[in-house]
C-alpha cells in the first residue's frame, strides 16, 4: 500500500483564485520553508462572468505552481450555490482525511459573497465530521490541529498577520495567472493599466496589514482561540 500523504497546511475556499487573493503569500512562505501545502477549491467556477471552467482549471494549476503548492483540487459543488449540507461536508471531510493537514485555513465567516461566507462553517464542520470514528469514508478518521480564518476582505481586526514582504511579487504573479479573470482580453494593448490597478490594490491591502505589525506587507488571519505565550521577552510587534 502506498504511504498515506501528509500535508502541513490545507487552504479551502469557494472559488479558484480566492486563496490567491487572501492567503497566497502565506502559502508560498510556508512552502519556501519546506512545508507541504494544499488548496481545495469547492467549486469549478462555472458561474464566473469571464472565462470557461477549463480555462480556470489551467489557470489554477499555473497559480498553484507559482505558489509552490504541492496539491490542488476543485470539488463539484455548484458555483453560486455553496451550501453547508451533510453531503458537502462529507466531500470536504474526505479530502481532509486524505491529506491530514495540521493547519486548516478557511475564509472568514462574514462576507459579501454568500459562497465565501458559507465556505467557512462548511469547512469547519467538515473538519469535525472528518474526525468521527464511526463515519466510513475510506481513509481513517482525522482532524486538523488548528483552524485559522483568512480575513483579508472582512472588516475585522486580525488576531495575527503573516509577514509576506518577500513573497508579495510572486503572490501577485499567481493572481495574474488567472488571465481570463484579470486581463482585459478585448483590449490587448490596454492590458497594462488594468494590471497596474490590481497591483496597486493588492499592495495597498497588504501594506495596510503590514503596517499594523510594523512590516512592509502582510496577510491577516483570525483565530478563535486565545494566544498562548511562554516567554514575555519574545512577543513580536513593538508597542511604543
Ligand atoms: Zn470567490
Amino acid at each position: 500500500m502506498p504511504e498515506a500523504k501528509h500535508f502541513d497546511i490545507l487552504a479551502i475556499a469557494a472559488h479558484r483564485d480566492d486563496v490567491e487573493q487572501t492567503c497566497g503569500g502565506t502559502l508560498l512562505k510556508m512552502a519556501e520553508r519546506g512545508r507541504r501545502t494544499a488548496i481545495l477549491d469547492l467549486t469549478q467556477g462555472e458561474m464566473g462572468t469571464r472565462g470557461t471552467v477549463e480555462e480556470r482549471a489551467c489557470e489554477a494549476e499555473e497559480a498553484a505552481r507559482i505558489l509552490k503548492v504541492s496539491w490542488r483540487r476543485a470539488l463539484d459543488i455548484p458555483d453560486g450555490r455553496v451550501e453547508n449540507t451533510f453531503e458537502n461536508r462529507v466531500k470536504v471531510a474526505s479530502v481532509i482525511r486524505e491529506l491530514r493537514p495540521r493547519v486548516l485555513i478557511l475564509p472568514y465567516w462574514q462576507a459579501r459573497h454568500p459562497d465565501h461566507a458559507t465556505a467557512s462553517p462548511l469547512g469547519y464542520e467538515a473538519a469535525f465530521v472528518a474526525g468521527l470514528a464511526k463515519l466510513e469514508l475510506g481513509a481513517p478518521p482525522y482532524r486538523p490541529y488548528k483552524v485559522i480564518y483568512a480575513s483579508l476582505y472582512a472588516d475585522v481586526r486580525p488576531t495575527f498577520v503573516v509577514d509576506i514582504s518577500e513573497q508579495i511579487e510572486t503572490r501577485f504573479a499567481a493572481l495574474m495567472a488567472y488571465r481570463s479573470q484579470y486581463q482585459d482580453q478585448s483590449a490587448g494593448s490596454e492590458l497594462f493599466p488594468r494590471e497596474a490597478e490590481i497591483r496597486e490594490r493588492v499592495a495597498a491591502m497588504a501594506g495596510f496589514y503590514g503596517l499594523l505589525a510594523g512590516v512592509r506587507y502582510a496577510e491577516p488571519f483570525v483565530q478563535k482561540e486565545v494566544g498562548l505565550v511562554d516567554d514575555l521577552l519574545s512577543i513580536p510587534v513593538q508597542s511604543i
